[in-house]
């Protein structure tokens, strides 16, 4: 941030498509990368005369997802329609949730940095609306596929808390660790099953009033995010410093420049002629609904985090490595299920695997080998049949050829030698070589020992077992 006379004031507005079979209000599909114009029916086509029926399981999962957040869950809450004109939009018309929406207020807990305290990040709302269509826009024809249209989404809106870019990321992290700990999204962010419309304003550091936001639409990686506020927010300062104002407008991400550039002027909850959705009836949550869902709520991230910490007595930063991408917690959980010892399991994933996925750049099942063969690798390291370093260059091989851990060791030869014969012959080769050596040792030069294991390990390519070498060794040297 360029200065410190200023502070940044954010808050986030993210859309969820849900995890449901089904959209919103018909029965038609919801599936991602379907044929265009493949899961659609007269209703999310809307041709006249037909009418919504809303999808009971999405409001389920919205149910779960406000108690996750601590929302009040509004036992009578209403759809609206929010009037614009889109070709992706055949009604003319969306309809979402206005003035009562399903879940009011709550909060979500971002976890401590190493010196705060933990932080709460309100939240405004969360409610239910469905999605557009897409426009194509070929060579010769402007294209709509409707297949995304009536898809359920869930958008939950931040209170401007949020104070940095970076607290900005983490709580859009911690937000989708919930939606899918729920089971409400599969937080795929470049599917665009999440995204995020990022409002900022910037004020003196003492000001108590907010200043005027521009709101980025539609990012849709949390890299984006906070480039984007990064930029924003130097901008406005700039701006408020050349003694300009700062317009209220509607911007969008460039991610080649990496610039933010006005779309329009910001419209408002008037332009939109929102009113009650007539097709549909109010939303009646009956109380014991809420109890039903409530007692059935599953593990959130923060109270997996709490357990990770405390079943395998891992650092909170550990932790937040491991549950920090949704794939890791379960490779850990299955690499110990080898009897690997927790630590060990960890610091091998927090290296050695994610050294793989970066370097690939692939997901994690193809970058990295199974988690089953990961754990006999580090079980031949914990039961002395390899070293470390041969399982390093094991593991790396492994990530190339997609072959096993035994298989790799036998085919690199780097299985360790603990027979005590072989390296009772390699000690003596060596002792023999080197029997000046010997004899300044023998006449106390003790500090020659590390020179002899040394030798032992060379004669024997790096793969003695040193416990064994060890013990041999010293017998030998006694004489
Ligand atoms: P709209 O739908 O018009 O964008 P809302 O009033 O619901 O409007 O606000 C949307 C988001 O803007 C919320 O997340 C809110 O926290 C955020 N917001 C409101 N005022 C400011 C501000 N001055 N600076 C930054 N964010 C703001
Ligand atoms: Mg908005
Ligand atoms: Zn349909």
């Amino acid at each position: 941030m360029k200065t410190d006379a200023y502070e940044a004031v954010i808050g986030l507005e993210v859309h969820a498509h849900m995890l449901t079979r089904s959209k919103l209000f018909c029965g038609c599909a919801t599936e991602f990368g379907a044929p265009p114009n493949h899961n659609v029916c007269p209703v999310c086509m809307a041709m006249p005369g037909v009418l919504p029926v809303l999808n009971r399981h999405v409001v389920e999962l919205a149910i779960r997802t406000g108690l996750a957040a601590h929302s009040e869950i509004a036992p009578h809450s209403v759809f609206a329609r929010k009037s614009y004109f889109y070709p992706d939009l055949p009604k003319g018309y969306q309809i979402s949730q206005y003035d009562e929406p399903l879940c009011r207020g709550g909060y979500i807990e971002l976890a401590a940095r190493q010196d705060g305290e933990p932080r709460r990040i309100r939240l405004v709302r969360i409610h239910l609306e469905e999605d557009a269509g897409k426009n194509i826009h070929a060579e010769s024809a402007s294209l709509v596929d409707f297949n995304r249209s009536g898809v359920p989404l869930m958008e939950i809106v931040s209170e401007p808390d949020l104070r940095s870019p970076e607290e900005a990321v983490a709580y859009l992290r911690e937000l989708r660790g919930i939606l899918v700990a729920v089971g409400a999204s599969d937080g795929k962010m470049e599917e665009g099953s999440l995204r995020c419309d990022v409002n900022v304003s910037v004020r003196p550091r003492d000001a108590t009033e907010l200043g005027a936001r521009t709101e980025i639409k539609n990012l849709n990686s949390f890299r984006f995010v906070e480039k984007a506020i990064v930029y924003e927010v130097n901008r406005q300062i700039e701006e408020i410093a050349a003694g300009r104002r700062i317009a209220q407008e509607t911007h969008l991400w460039d991610p080649e420049r990496e610039v933010t550039r006005p779309m329009r002027s910001k419209e408002f909850a008037n332009d939109y002629r929102y009113f009650p959705e007539p097709d549909l009836p109010p939303l009646i949550v009956p109380p014991d609904l809420v109890e039903k869902i409530k007692a059935e709520m599953p593990d959130l991230p923060a109270q997996q985090r709490e357990k990770y910490a405390r079943d395998f007595g891992l650092t909170t930063y550990e932790v937040s490595v491991l549950l920090g991408r949704n794939d890791l917690g379960d490779y850990f959980v299955n690499v110990l299920a080898q009897g690997i010892n927790a630590k060990t399991a960890a610091n091998w994933i927090m290296t050695e695997v994610l050294r793989a996925v970066n370097e690939s750049a692939q997901p994690l099942e193809k970058a990295a080998p199974q988690p089953q063969e990961t754990g006999a690798l580090l079980r031949m390291v914990e039961d002395s049949r390899i070293s470390l370093n041969a399982a390093k260059s094991a593991f790396a091989a492994m990530c190339r050829s997609g072959k096993g851990a035994q298989a790799t060791v036998a085919e690199l030869g780097l299985a360790q030698v603990s027979d005590e014969a072989a390296i009772a012959e390699a000690c003596d080769r060596v002792l023999a070589a080197e029997g000046a050596k010997l004899a300044e040792y023998r006449a106390g030069r003790e500090k020659l020992y590390g020179f002899f294991v040394g030798a032992v390990m060379k004669a024997m390519g790096g793969k003695g077992n040193p416990k064994v070498v060890n013990e041999v060794l010293r017998r030998k040297l006694a004489g």
